[in-house]
């Protein structure tokens, strides 16, 4: 795995929630024992369990509800999830969550964005650009001195705000105003997620030709699970990005192709979560033959036992493909991203300048 670790690599498909680590989760979920909510040696059994099941997950999904509440704990798991992500080489992170009420610690969606903002802002262990137009164009790509023979990471983050597909229309309304209100600290687009058997799409579609309209990039999650009239809609509706898009017919295929919408890879989380078979049936493969924009990401990392690195392991491994290509298609992925034009040009230095010590 060690070569997958060193290579830069792009993350566009991250859950903030599904991303804490488990020795984090653990400890939270000892601060709540004694209180009745939680059955603690159920729960501790399922953290410290590596190959979890499908329903293991959406316990693990249930309890992070009950526990990540507040702000001082969105606070903390930003801070973490961007240093464990950067210390992967993890060049650029777009991190997507769920704005979320909790009136009884007062806390509204604005309160927490502004403490995943807070989070990213306390990271010290490496250096962390999300202020858009902020950003000294050349500095991720000039070697910083070394300090001891230690170089400090750099990484890139954005954030996307997630509606949940529980959400009302004036809901996912306020999320969208929301994250225009907070694109100056690097807010770049809304995601459409949350439990896919629920909801309706014409519930969110004004929020998000809204988000559109504003300028706003938006990604969906899409065909997790089968539903194709609704896979049809998402993909007329032409989003910049989707993601799993695991249920999808021979129409859609042929849609999804030559739209040339790219497409957030997830393997761990599609073959945990049962919506592929296994990972040689995985539609990877198809797309990457097809030339089709693709990228690798992790969903949900604490959740599905996973690192980035771990997902191109898994990715070279099952598809045949080696160091070079696995280089090319993390960075295919630059030009997918929502952040500005200057930074896929720091981003394309970065890759060049590796690219050349690859030679
Ligand atoms: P959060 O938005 O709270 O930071 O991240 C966790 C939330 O992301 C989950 O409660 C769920 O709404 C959403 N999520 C995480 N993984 C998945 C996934 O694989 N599919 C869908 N549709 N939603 C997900």
């Amino acid at each position: 795995m060690e070569w997958c670790a060193s290579l830069p690599k792009l993350e566009l498909h991250a859950h903030l929630n599904g991303s804490i680590r488990d020795s984090t989760l653990l400890e939270l979920t000892k601060a709540f024992i004694g209180k009745g909510v939680i059955n603690f040696s159920e729960m501790e059994h399922i953290i410290r369990k590596y190959n979890r099941s499908l329903e293991e997950v959406f316990k693990l999904f249930d309890l992070i509800r009950i526990l990540t509440t507040d702000h001082s704990t969105v606070t903390r798991i930003t801070k973490e999830v961007i240093e464990d992500f950067a210390s992967e080489n993890v060049v650029y992170l777009e991190l997507r969550t769920t704005p979320k009420r909790n009136d009884s610690v007062e806390m509204s969606k604005r309160s927490y964005v502004e403490a995943v903002l807070k989070g990213l802002r306390s990271v010290t262990s490496v250096d962390v650009a999300f202020i858009p137009h902020c950003e000294d164009s050349d500095r991720i790509f000039t070697p910083l001195p070394a300090i001891n023979g230690h170089v400090r990471k750099r990484i890139f983050v954005r954030l996307l705000l997630s509606i949940d597909r529980r959400e009302t229309t004036e809901a996912a309304m306020e999320t969208v105003r929301l994250a225009l209100e907070m694109r100056q600290f690097g807010v770049v687009g809304i995601d459409l997620s949350g439990n896919p058997s629920i909801g309706d799409w014409t519930t969110y579609l004004p929020a998000l030709k809204f988000a559109r309209e504003q300028g706003l990039c938006v990604t969906l999650h899409c065909g997790e699970v089968p539903n194709s009239k609704e896979i049809k809609n998402m993909l007329d509706f032409r989003p910049q990005r989707i993601g799993h898009a695991c249920y999808l017919g021979d129409e859609h295929w042929r849609q999804l192709k030559s739209s040339k919408i790219p497409v957030e890879i997830c393997l761990t989380s599609n073959v945990r979560t049962m919506t592929v078979q296994s990972i040689d049936v995985h539609h990877f493969v198809d797309l990457y033959k097809a030339k089709h924009p693709l990228v690798l990401c992790t969903d949900d990392s604490g959740v599905f036992s996973t690192c980035l690195s771990k997902e191109y392991k898994i990715a070279a491994d099952s598809f045949g493909l080696g160091r070079r290509e696995m280089f090319e298609l993390s960075r295919n992925a630059v030009e997918y991203i929502f952040a500005d034009s200057r930074v896929k040009e720091d981003l394309r230095k970065v890759f060049n300048s590796v690219a050349k010590s690859m030679e």
